[in-house]
C-alpha cells in the first residue's frame, strides 16, 4: 500500500479521499490542510475551492485552479507547525514540488477559520455524498496566507525523501521524471 499523498501514514483510501468524496468533512486545520494539498496532487480542484472560506473565495475558480494545477509536479508536504487556539488557527508548511525538473518549494503560513457551511459548499456534498444527511453546521475552511520570509534548506542527496517514501532523497525525487 501507497501512503496518502499528503504524509501520513495511511492510504488515501483511509486518510484524505473520504474528505474529497465529500462522506466528512476536516475536524482540524491540519487535517484540512493536508487533504487540500492532496487534493492539488489529485486534481479534486472542486475540493479546494469549496474548502476556501465563502468570504475570499470570489478572487479564485475551479479554472484558474486546474490551470495553475497543470504546471505543479507536487513531491510532498511537511507541515512545519500547527497553531490552534481561540485566537488563531494556524498550519505553516513547505510544499515541495517539481518544475522544469528543478525541485521548488512553496513555503506558507496559512490561517483557518470555523465557520457556518456555505450553501454552494452543503449543494456539493447533497450531490456528491446524499448519504451524508446529517451535515455539519460549521466547518473548517481555508482563509487567507502568509509567507514566511526564510528560506529552506533544499533536501542532501543522502537525506529521507521529501515524498515520505522511506528511500533516500537521491534514489527518489532526486531522480528526474
Ligand atoms: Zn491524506
Ligand atoms: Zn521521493
Amino acid at each position: 500500500m501507497t501512503n496518502c499523498p499528503c504524509g501520513s501514514s495511511r492510504g488515501y483510501t483511509d486518510c484524505c479521499k473520504p474528505l474529497h468524496a465529500g462522506t466528512i468533512t476536516a475536524q482540524s486545520p491540519e487535517q484540512l490542510m493536508r487533504s487540500r494539498y492532496c487534493a492539488f496532487v489529485k486534481g479534486e480542484t472542486a475540493y479546494i475551492y469549496l474548502t476556501h472560506s465563502p468570504s475570499t473565495r470570489d478572487n479564485i475558480s475551479v479554472d484558474s485552479i486546474e490551470q495553475w494545477n497543470a504546471q505543479c509536479h507536487w513531491c510532498g508536504l511537511h507541515i512545519v507547525t500547527c497553531t490552534a487556539d481561540e485566537s488563531a488557527n494556524r498550519v505553516e508548511f513547505i510544499a515541495w514540488y517539481k518544475e522544469d525538473n528543478q525541485l521548488k518549494y512553496h513555503h506558507e503560513l496559512s490561517q483557518f477559520k470555523l465557520e457556518p457551511l456555505d450553501s454552494e459548499f452543503q449543494t456539493r456534498l447533497n450531490q456528491i455524498a446524499p448519504e451524508q444527511t446529517n451535515l455539519p453546521a460549521q466547518v473548517w475552511y481555508y482563509y487567507d496566507a502568509s509567507y514566511p520570509d526564510k528560506s529552506i534548506a533544499l533536501p542532501k542527496r543522502n537525506d529521507p525523501c521529501i515524498c515520505h517514501s522511506g528511500k533516500k532523497y537521491k534514489k527518489c525525487c532526486a531522480l528526474s521524471n
